[in-house]
């Protein structure tokens, strides 16, 4: 049965017949047709019909929010203020004292707030494999990374079975598994090098801050007086040039973060790798790490998405929130607006560049015959953009979870505004942060046995 929905606005992003690089103009009045999960066509209602229509709206590719923790959608606010090395102790200690079902419950809210923000896809690391749960069972598409740690690749191999094992009954042509080595200063070599003979996707954390390239190069800096409990010793040059050396920077991997990267790394090792950069700017700015260059990191031919990171740094999983903050950040350093990032751009890069860096543009990120029935109706009606002469800046520069209409996913729809479940599942991820601080006030500090 074919479905149709309709709207002041269709953005496509992306249009087959026109050359790569252009971006598909919005369509006026425009309409979606799906069948069986998959967009059969796109174009004016006048020809498709109108099917249900929204008024005063725009439908939108789902966004892919490249990089996320489902797990810690509760953790807001847990180490504010501190410097990078003290925050993640914290982070870790806390997460530590959690069991599986409270890593479920938080997933699951983490899940729905992500549909209500108009993500149909997450890019998810995960520490307890929960998140793959969670998204199989609230209908988001993701790839869960299971996080590794550590330096020796029989531990890291052992936990990613382990993970698994958990994360096995999730999966399905929506839900797919990758592996996450965590980060070069606690993660070895030989464990990235055991997570990429899986074959799976691969995502870590990489270049997040100054301090980090210290450490790594020559264990100078802040993170030298701090502490060394959770980190592994310097080796010798950066994380990039270490993952270039061994042969595992690939288009197989998303690397997130990518701020402290110099000209050799972000214009030399990462482009001609192919590998995938996940740009998550108010996490970023929020930890003190520092403001990506994202517009020279794509012009340079990187493969760039964007991500929220998760509300323990960032504070929320709000999608638009974090497109405006890229326009603005990319548009203050270029210092020139007709040169930077326009707002089709940002939306492109947050919808079929995220599809581009997690390797599933063939499925997502476009509305496109064939692709994936991912849709976000966004409401721009009662926007503070009005009117929305043009709407991809009123979705970027106007959005808010507050206006997603509803959040489709393979042609189901998975949220619509009003959605009473949102409250069950976050009552239950907040019992489970009450939980985790009691915990927290009970353990002594530095008891967390892993990151
Ligand atoms: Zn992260």
């Amino acid at each position: 049965m074919t479905t149709v929905l309709s709207a002041d606005w269709v953005l496509p992003v992306e249009d087959p017949s026109i050359p790569q690089g252009r971006l598909a103009a919005p369509i006026r009045d425009g309409a979606v047709a799906f069948e069986d999960g998959r967009i059969a066509a796109v174009g004016p209602a006048a020809e498709l019909g109108w099917g249900t229509r929204y008024e005063g709206a725009a439908i939108v590719p789902g966004l892919v929010n490249a990089h996320t923790h489902l797990e810690y959608a509760v953790y807001g606010g847990f180490g504010d203020g501190l410097p990078f090395d003290r925050w993640i102790a914290t982070h870790m200690q806390r997460k530590a004292l959690l069991g599986f079902d409270d890593h479920l419950a938080i997933a699951r809210f983490g899940a729905v707030e992500n549909l209500r923000s108009g993500v149909t896809t997450v890019g998810d690391a995960s520490y307890s494999g929960a998140a793959a749960l969670a998204a199989a069972e609230l209908g988001l598409r993701a790839t869960v990374y299971l996080e590794v740690f550590g330096s020796d690749p029989d531990a890291a191999r052992a936990r990613f079975a382990a993970l698994s094992e958990t994360a096995r009954p999730a999966l399905s042509e929506r839900v797919r598994l990758g592996a996450s080595p965590h980060a070069p200063y606690t993660t070895s070599m030989d464990v990235y090098a055991a997570m990429a003979e899986l074959g799976l996707p691969l995502m870590t954390h990489l270049a997040e801050n100054r301090e980090e390239r210290q450490w790594l190069v020559d264990g100078s800096g802040p993170w030298a007086e701090s502490r060394g409990k959770h980190l592994l010793p310097p080796i010798g040059t950066t994380g990039i040039r270490a993952l270039a050396r061994r042969g595992l920077l690939s288009p197989n991997l998303a690397a997130v973060h990518c701020v402290d990267v110099d000209v050799e790394e972000g214009q030399g090792l990462l482009v001609d790798s192919g590998t995938g950069i996940v740009h998550c700017p108010r996490s970023n700015g929020y930890l003190g790490s520092g403001v990506a260059d994202f517009f020279t990191l794509y012009d340079h031919g990187n493969r760039i998405g964007i991500g929220t990171d998760s509300p323990n740094s960032a504070g929320d999983f709000d999608m638009f929130a974090e497109l405006r903050t890229s326009l603005i950040l990319s548009r203050a350093q270029t210092r020139d607006p007709e040169s930077s990032f326009s707002a089709e751009d940002i939306l492109m890069l947050a919808t079929l560049g995220g599809a581009r860096a997690l390797n599933l543009d063939a499925e997502i990120g476009s509305i496109v015959p064939g692709k994936r029935a991912d849709l976000a109706v966004i409401a721009l009606a009662d926007t503070a953009l009005h009117p929305w002469d043009n709407p991809a800046s009123a979705v970027v520069l106007g959005g808010s979870p507050e206006h997603v209409q509803a959040t489709l996913v393979g042609g189901e729809i998975r949220y619509e505004k009003g959605n009473g479940e949102w409250q069950r599942h976050r009552s239950a991820a907040v019992d489970a942060r009450r939980r985790m601080l009691a915990g927290a006030s009970a353990a002594p500090p530095g008891s967390a046995s892993s990151p």
